[in-house]
C-alpha cells in the first residue's frame, strides 16, 4: 500500500522570497513506495532548488523507512596504524587537520595535503574538522553516530541530534545515550555559543527551514566556531547527464539541492562567511551506478544497486569518474558542495 503523506505549497524561494520557476514537473518517490508528485523549482538569482509541495513537518518521518541510509549501521572508520596508506592518511590527518596520530615526519605529506582531492578524499574521515583541544562538536542528524563515535575518540567531545529514534538509539550504545539528543534542533534546548564545530553531513538538503536552521546553528557556535555542511550539487556533471533521472534529486527526502553559489547565497543570509568550498567527485561512482538504473529502470527500489554490477556498468562508472575529476578541477562539477563556513567577525 502506498504511503500518503501530507503536503503544502512551496513556491518561493527562501533566500529571496520570490516565486520559483519549474525545473522539474510531476515527480514521484524511486525508491519508496509513497504517494504524491512532486515538482522542482528553482531561483535563478539565488541558484537554489527546492520541492513543490513539501511533506509537512509531522510527516516527514513517514518518508524514510527503516532501511533508509541513514538508519544503515556505517561510518565506521578503520582504525589508524599499520600499513603504507594508513601512514599516507595519518600522515595528511597530523599535518593539514592537526590530529595526534604517529605521524611520518617527511615534508611530502605537508605538501599532499594542500592538493584539493587529497585534502577532499582523506579529511573525508573526520569532515576536514581541525583538531581542537578540548573541542566541543555538534553533529545534526547525526544518523547512527559513526562520525562522532570516531571523533570523540579522538578527543572531542560530541553531541549528536538525530530525530530517528531508531538511529538515535543505535548511536547511544556507541557513544553513550547521555550525548545524543533525539528531538528536532529546535526543541534541543543546547548552550548559545557554545560549540567549536557544527556539521551537517549529508544533511542540509533535508531540512524544510535550512535559513532558520542556519541561524540557530549561528547562536550555538562560539565566536570563532566553525559549520561544516556536505551536500549534493545540483551543478553536477551528473545532474547535466541524467537531468530529471539524477539520484541526488531524491524527492520527497530532499527538500532543497544547492549549486556551490546558491550554499554560499544560503550561508551568507546569516552572517556566517565562507572559508572553503569545493566540489567533490568522492560520491561520483554511486551517483553513476543508481542514476543509470534510475534511467533504466524508473526506480531504484528500495534504494538500493542490483548486486553484482556488470562489468559494462563499472567500466562507464569508473570512465564517469575521471572524466568528472579531470572537469572538476577547472569548473565545480563535483557531485557534492562541501563548504566550511566561520562566523563574521
Ligand atoms: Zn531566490
Amino acid at each position: 500500500m502506498k504511503t500518503f503523506i501530507k503536503t503544502v505549497p512551496n513556491k518561493y524561494c527562501q533566500i529571496c522570497k520570490k516565486n520559483g520557476l519549474i525545473l522539474y514537473f510531476s515527480l514521484s518517490d524511486k525508491f519508496f513506495n509513497n504517494s504524491g508528485r512532486w515538482n522542482i523549482l528553482y531561483c535563478k538569482k539565488c541558484k537554489i532548488s527546492w520541492i513543490d509541495p513539501i511533506p509537512i513537518n509531522s510527516d516527514t518521518g513517514k518518508l524514510y523507512p527503516a532501511n533508509y541510509r541513514t538508519n544503515i549501521n556505517n561510518g565506521k572508520i578503520k582504525r589508524i596504524f599499520g600499513n603504507i596508506k594508513d601512514r599516507i592518511v595519518a600522515s595528511i590527518l597530523c599535518y593539514k587537520f592537526g590530529y595526534q596520530y604517529s605521524a611520518d615526519s617527511l615534508g611530502l605529506w605537508n605538501l599532499l595535503s594542500k592538493i584539493t582531492i587529497v585534502k577532499d578524499y582523506i579529511g573525508r574521515r573526520i569532515s576536514w574538522v581541525e583538531f581542537k583541544k578540548n573541542g566541543k562538536l555538534l553533529d545534526i542528524g547525526c544518523g547512527t553516530g559513526g562520525f562522532i563515535e570516531e571523533m570523540k575518540k579522538l578527543g572531542w567531545n560530541v553531541t549528536g541530534i538525530e530525530i530517528d529514534k531508531k538511529a538515535a538509539n543505535i548511536a547511544k550504545l556507541r557513544v553513550g545515550s547521555e550525548f545524543i539528543i533525539n528531538r528536532q534542533l529546535k526543541e534541543s534546548n543546547l548552550l548559545e555559543a557554545s560549540y567549536d564545530v557544527i556539521t551537517l553531513l549529508h544533511v542540509f538538503e533535508h531540512l524544510s527551514q535550512p535559513i532558520d536552521t542556519l541561524k540557530i546553528c549561528l547562536k550555538l557556535l562560539k565566536p570563532d566556531g566553525k559549520i561544516v555542511i556536505n551536500t549534493p550539487n545540483i551543478n553536477s556533471l551528473g545532474h547535466i547527464l541524467f537531468k530529471k533521472n539524477w539520484m541526488p534529486l531524491e524527492v520527497p527526502r530532499h527538500f532543497f539541492l544547492y549549486s556551490p553559489k546558491g550554499l554560499r547565497e544560503c550561508i551568507e543570509s546569516v552572517n556566517l562567511e565562507v572559508q572553503e568550498m569545493w566540489t567533490s567527485t568522492y560520491i561520483s561512482n554511486f551517483v553513476w551506478n543508481t542514476s543509470i538504473i534510475i534511467k533504466r529502470r524508473g526506480n531504484l527500489t528500495n534504494g538500493r544497486l542490483p548486486e553484482p554490477l556488470s562489468l559494462s556498468h563499472k567500466a562507464t562508472s569508473l570512465l564517469f569518474k575521471i572524466i568528472e575529476t579531470i572537469l572538476n578541477i577547472f569548473v565545480p562539477v563535483g557531485e557534492e558542495v562541501i563548504l566550511i563556513a566561520k562566523k563574521k567577525c
